[in-house]
């Protein structure tokens, strides 16, 4: 390992990948490869957990694309020297800001989206004149092993390389020097890494998980307000970091909201078979999930089948705040709905526990609409819908708290690998004699006048 972040450390100190033609370039191969390889890309992630050409094209290779066009579009504006103002004090001089590339990257990807979580981070490096190292989820093995051959093959590996494995190989990759490192998986395994990169000092991005609510107030679009969500809910089998964990709904509608919940996932008609629905992604997941909740909440679904590792759909109603399904990230196909009485109630209760990946709201009343994006704090969420904040590039997507360090698409993918170096640069013709000794209350007094004090 010690090998490859030297080889790479030695290739970004010939300083080619700060050459636009250079990123752009290495842009566009990523680009052709994921292009030509589609079929090899839908074959191995259905393999892994029988996710779909279409909820993979939607939800991993589109989001990759537009993340490419983007960043071609915009690499001359994002990676120009930009010029500010000058203080008095400093006069005569100019000053500007240069972003410059940190250097080695390492990119640690979670599975539950492999490719996009994977591969934007790793775009928004290349974009920004890095090297990377990428280390795949194992527990994804075939996209791991898909993602290793095609760049591994045909990237040299001073640039960019995939090491595939777990825990022992990812702790034997922290123990290098690295410029950055850029983190998706739990906030446990998080801390681990936060931990690691303390040690060099090393900046870290770390895109983390948690329990995200969604609330619905009692004068929603209850019928656009439940499509909505059932969609966001059990996409991917509910294992999407931004996926509404547990509903909170106002006393007056839980009951219309219950029956709703069960017309839309009939009609969503979710199944393994008809490509409309996952698997989850390991039976010690399945067993998890499993666990969490009792058959006496079921309101719909609350079938497990092992042998095709799916859970259906299911609904749980008269939850409490206390229970155990309310104490971790679901990460699965199950949807706590918690009625409220007042507003104050529910942040009462959001802002009690950690600090959520995304929160969504459901209403027309522009004053808990307010109230609420005031009152909570979370990393980004959407109002009247859910999970689709994530496909606006134009919005950072991180935590906060528990939920994360950091945010990355867009240009915010650029900046989370760059430094800004500021420079003030100064003019030889003239110098002010205020700041040399010996000084003087004259000269105090020149300073307070220039300071403008
Ligand atoms: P995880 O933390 O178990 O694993 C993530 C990565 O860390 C994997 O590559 C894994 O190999 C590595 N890893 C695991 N244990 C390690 C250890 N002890 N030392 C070093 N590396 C280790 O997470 P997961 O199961 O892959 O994903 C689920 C979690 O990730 C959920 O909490 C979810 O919300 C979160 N998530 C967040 C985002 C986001 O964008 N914020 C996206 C997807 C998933």
């Amino acid at each position: 390992m010690n090998d490859i972040v030297s080889k790479q450390r030695a290739f970004f100190y010939t300083h080619k990948t700060k050459a636009i033609q250079f990123r752009l370039a290495q842009l566009n191969k990523v680009e052709t490869l994921l292009k030509s390889n589609e079929d090899l890309l839908y074959q191995a992630i259905y393999e892994d957990f029988k996710k779909s050409k279409f909820d993979t094209y939607v939800t991993e290779l589109a989001l990759l694309y537009q993340d490419i066009k983007e960043a071609k579009r915009n690499i001359h504006k994002w990676s120009r020297t930009k010029r500010v103002g000058t203080n008095m004090l400093n006069f005569p001089a100019r000053s500007y800001i240069i972003p410059e590339p940190l250097g080695v990257c390492l990119v640690i990807g979670a599975w539950n989206y492999p490719y996009q979580l994977t591969l934007a981070p790793v775009i928004a490096a290349i974009a920004a004149g890095n090297t990377v190292i990428i280390k795949p989820s194992e527990m994804a093995p075939k996209t791991s092993a898909l993602m290793a051959n095609l760049i591994n093959e045909n990237f040299d590996s001073a640039f960019l390389k995939v090491v595939e494995g777990g825990v022992s190989e990812t702790t034997t990759l922290l123990k290098s020097k690295f410029d950055k490192i850029f983190f998706t998986g739990s906030p446990q395994v998080g801390k681990i890494i936060y931990q690691a990169a303390a040690k060099n000092l090393t900046p870290v991005t770390l895109e983390l998980g948690g329990k995200s609510p969604a609330i619905i107030a009692e004068d929603s679009n209850l019928k656009m307000t439940v499509k909505r969500l059932v969609w966001a809910k059990f996409l991917n089998a509910g294992q999407t970091c931004i996926a509404p964990d547990y509903v909170l709904v106002h006393k007056s509608i839980e009951k219309k909201t219950l029956e709703l919940l069960k017309l839309e996932i009939e009609k969503e008609s979710f199944s393994i078979e008809n490509g409309n629905y996952t698997q989850i992604i390991n039976e010690r997941n399945l067993n998890r999930i499993s666990n969490m909740f009792s058959s006496e909440n079921v309101f719909v679904g609350g079938e497990i089948n092992t042998l095709n590792r799916t859970i259906e759909p299911t609904v749980l109603q008269n939850i409490r705040f206390s229970d155990d399904i309310m104490k971790e990230e679901i990460f699965g196909p199950v949807l706590p709905v918690i009625s409220y009485q007042n507003i104050e109630e529910v942040i009462q209760y959001v802002n009690s526990n950690p600090t959520p990946l995304a929160c969504y709201v459901f209403t027309n009343n522009n004053q808990v609409k307010k109230k609420i994006l005031n009152e909570i704090s979370f990393g980004g969420g959407a109002v009247n819908d859910a999970i689709m904040h994530i496909s606006n590039s134009n919005l950072p997507f991180g935590g906060v708290g528990n939920s994360g360090i950091g945010s990355y698409h867009g240009e915010a993918g650029f900046k989370s690998f760059s430094h800004y170096k500021s420079i003030l640069e100064k003019s030889n013709l003239m110098e002010l004699s205020l700041k040399y000794y010996p000084h003087s209350k004259r000269k105090l007094s020149w300073v307070q006048r220039f300071m403008g004090f």
